[in-house]
């Protein structure tokens, strides 16, 4: 459910009707709603708090802030008890700056390097998630120079199919990311014997816009297995992170509800006495956004009609990186029954990939129309960049019928600005 409707033949955000904001602020432009999110974000931590905290302690949810680290959008979650899962230093800065504690951030990512490492235990987070011996070895590195001892989860790779895309699957054993699943209990071994390391966790995150539970269910068994034998093994393990990826209706997959999952987490972790943490992004703010854009020029070619738009795949990326489906709306509301002909929707940008969606069945629209990409506030704002020197697109929060811009239109000489032109030149 979202705040996104149609009143009177005209497309609102809550009770701002788009136009006006289309009118004020310019497109494209994102739109987020304040009542879509907070809605979203209390719908999955209840789903949780009302099964799994009977079980052990309170679950912990840390927003993916890879999804929209907006402050404004950063700030609202804080306000409902969420933490964190950062990627990179600068997300972690993000997130703090936003009112996040640091004792609700977990470090996830790849490659931390060692200044990101320190920055992260001088703030004082939560746990690192690890991803490599290689980087175990760095943070114990880094954290016995500063004379701290560093808090860890290991990444296991559960070796599991997500059935996603395969550009947003992470838990199979040739993908990039964590531990493999057969090295697990030698490299908890090797962090025991670590100084400045304290190992208490295991982490997964097996990928993106799963629609299935079963996956998820074949992951966290697997793993659950694991906490027993590293625990046996003497390990102290008391938290276990179980990442995100559950997704959200696009198009006409049917994702399990949060209430679905957390029923499956409840019966799989049964009565493990530890921490769980989660690691939403995409069910949070999905449908809490949408990418607003106006028709430029529709142009007939011998064996296509092409819709072209003031926004662009750097605007929002998704289609041209994975394929994604995104609904796309006219604004002002079709007339019933109006017909809908096939069109490619495509953008300015001078790449062949610049298209938004092929053969879309659209109802009739003109130059100056506007249009909606639905389920626009993950991974859209966040991914946006400048390529063809195009502004930084702008992003809008509303609340009830005020908004206000909480990311504003970059200018052009802003970017030119950026350039540091060589006295020798
Ligand atoms: C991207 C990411 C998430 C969030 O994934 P969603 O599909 O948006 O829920 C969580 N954890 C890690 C480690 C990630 O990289």
């Amino acid at each position: 459910m979202d705040h996104f409707e149609y009143r009177a033949g005209r497309l609102h955000a809550e009770d701002v009707p788009l136009e006006r904001i289309a009118a004020e602020v310019g497109t494209p432009v994102y739109v987020y709603s304040r009542a879509t999110l907070t809605r979203h974000a209390r719908v999955f931590r209840d789903a949780l708090a009302g099964r799994i905290a009977p079980h052990g302690r309170a679950p912990l949810i840390c927003y993916a802030v890879k999804a929209n680290g907006n402050q404004a959008v950063l700030r609202i979650l804080a306000a409902e008890g969420y933490g964190a899962d950062v990627v990179s230093a600068g997300e972690m800065k993000r997130a703090l700056a936003a009112g996040i504690p640091a004792e609700k951030i977990v470090f996830s990512g790849v490659a931390k390097t060692d200044g990101e490492i320190r920055a992260a235990l001088e703030a004082g987070i939560l746990q690192f998630n690890v991803e490599s011996d290689a980087e175990l070895d760095a943070i114990d590195r880094v954290a016995g120079a500063m004379g701290q001892i560093a808090k860890v989860s290991l990444r296991i790779n559960p070796d599991i199919d997500a059935g996603t895309h395969a550009k947003i699957t992470t838990g199979k054993a040739d993908n990039k990311f964590g531990i493999a699943w057969d090295r697990a209990p030698d490299v908890y071994a090797h962090a025991s014997r670590l100084a400045h390391i304290e190992a208490t966790g295991i982490d997964l995150h097996i990928g993106s816009q799963l629609s299935k539970l079963e996956p998820f269910e074949a992951a966290f068994t697997r793993t659950v297995g694991l906490v027993r034998s590293l625990r046996a093994a003497g390990h102290p393990i008391r938290h276990l992170d179980l990442g995100g990826g559950l997704g959200i209706p696009y198009d006409d997959e049917t994702p399990p509800a949060p209430e679905a999952y957390a029923d499956m987490v409840a019966r799989v972790t049964g009565d493990l006495d530890l921490q769980l943490i989660f690691e939403p992004g995409r069910v949070i703010v999905g449908n809490a956004g949408l990418m607003m854009s106006r028709v430029v020029y529709v142009k007939d070619t011998a064996t296509r009609r092409f819709l072209i738009l003031d926004a662009g795949m750097n605007d929002l990326m998704r289609p041209a990186l994975y394929d994604a489906y995104h609904e796309v709306v006219a604004v002002s509301e079709p007339a019933a029954g109006a017909p809908r002909t096939p069109v490619e929707i495509v953008g300015p940008v001078c790449e062949s990939t610049d298209v938004f969606a092929r053969d879309r069945l659209m109802p009739p629209l003109d130059a100056g129309d506007l249009v909606a990409f639905r389920s626009a506030g993950a991974y859209g704002a966040t991914m946006s960049n400048t390529y063809n020197a195009r502004e930084l697109v702008p992003e809008v929060l509303v609340d009830g019928d005020r908004y206000a811009v909480i990311r504003p239109r970059q200018s052009i000489e802003d970017l030119i600005a950026m350039d540091r032109v060589p006295d020798w030149l």
